[in-house]
């Protein structure tokens, strides 16, 4: 096929998929020369710009990633990368919404740019991830199966490098910032805090600053310690799903569910968090499950929805009485736990006797 592209530029916008998959993109297409640019982080602009796009009820990180198409075509990018992520693994589908992305795109956003839309597929023969990565770069010219290969394994090189650091409780902006670097750096987390939470809910949710309000920073100000899915192993997070009592479908599903249930039965974790955008059908009956789950095992839970209008006063009062009543539960534990001898409560009252006395 000719080049119908000249220039290797790509546009990323910074939501959905960006989250989880950014670091193998990065390696991927660096690899083959491209220049990538991102959008710009989510502000207020952005949700507003993608929320006019489309009917009330969208979910909140669709009209995000709306949003950041508006600001890439903005910034002059001509070729956006949004790919038709279908499933992810034989018979493990994506939700509807994000399967159905580039159509989306293409018929709500107006504007002089082309859309990148490989389809990954692999509950279809023969539409893995190299025929995904093949109809990635074919619109730019570039067919040499050998190059593919090759930017695909620096792709992966750069995401595990991500992944080592996330599971060795690296904070994600850092984790990122390294493996883009080509680094590999392990820090050995402080864990600072008297309290564990696990944070159960998307990526594009909860390392998105603006959409989920700098939960992250907000809890860490409180001397909590954060737990999520990016710091499970694989088959923790299977384990997990198992334990939730739900069957391998849905991609999304199943990323709060391996994480809820690993870590609702972790001893360390003093409570459980989960954060879902308003709109979102799928999260709202994974919570009710998740919440049973963690009431039998008697794990507090509080669940947050979070929408382009949630109030920021609002959101703290709710986490702020949470993790309050962490503590309280915690202290309490710790307390009735102390082996108490009956002597060490009679009050030594000889040296003031003999004061007086004297
Ligand atoms: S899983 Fe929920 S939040 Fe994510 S795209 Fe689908 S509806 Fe939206």
């Amino acid at each position: 096929m000719s080049k119908d592209i000249q220039e290797l530029v790509i546009g990323i916008p910074r939501g959905m998929s960006y989250y989880g998959n950014y670091p193998f993109w990065y390696g991927f297409f660096s690899s083959l020369g491209f220049k990538i640019i991102l959008s710009d982080p989510t502000t207020k602009q952005t949700m507003s710009d993608g929320s006019a796009l489309v009917i009330t009820e969208t979910c909140l990180p669709i009209k995000i990633y709306l949003g950041h198409i508006i600001n890439l075509i903005n910034k002059g990018v001509k070729n956006i990368f949004v790919p038709s992520l279908q499933s992810i693994a034989p018979k493990i589908y994506n939700c509807s919404k994000i399967r159905g992305l580039p159509d989306l795109v293409r018929n709500v956003v107006k504007g002089d740019f082309n859309i990148i839309e490989p389809t990954l597929d692999k509950s279809v023969k023969n539409q893995g991830l190299y025929t995904f990565l093949k109809e990635a770069v074919l619109p730019f010219g570039i067919t040499n199966f050998d190059e593919i290969k090759k930017a695909s394994k620096n792709g992966w090189r750069v995401y595990n490098n991500f992944l080592v650091m996330m599971r060795s409780g690296m904070s994600y902006k850092k984790a990122l910032k390294y493996a883009i670097e080509g680094k590999v750096l392990i820090e050995t987390p402080e864990n600072a805090g008297m309290i564990n939470v696990a944070l159960i809910s998307h990526g594009y949710n909860i390392y998105d600053e603006r959409a989920c309000m700098k939960i992250f920073d907000k809890l860490e100000h409180m001397g909590v310690n954060v737990y999520t899915a990016l710091q499970l192993t694989e088959e923790q997070m299977n384990e997990g799903i198992t334990s939730i009592g739900v069957h391998k479908y849905w991609a999304n599903s199943d990323e709060m569910a391996g994480a809820s249930g690993h870590y609702i039965k972790d001893n360390k974790i003093d409570g459980i968090i989960t954060l879902n955008a308003f709109g979102c059908g799928p999260d709202s009956l994974m919570i009710e499950s998740i919440t049973r789950k963690a009431k039998e095992a008697g794990k507090p839970i509080l669940s947050l929805t979070i929408d382009e209008h949630t109030g920021e006063a609002g959101f703290i009062t709710r986490l702020e009485a949470f993790i309050d009543m962490l503590f309280r539960k915690k202290r309490l534990k710790i307390v009735n736990h102390i082996d108490i001898n009956e002597e060490d409560f009679i009050p030594k009252t000889n040296v003031c006797e003999t004061a007086l006395k004297g």
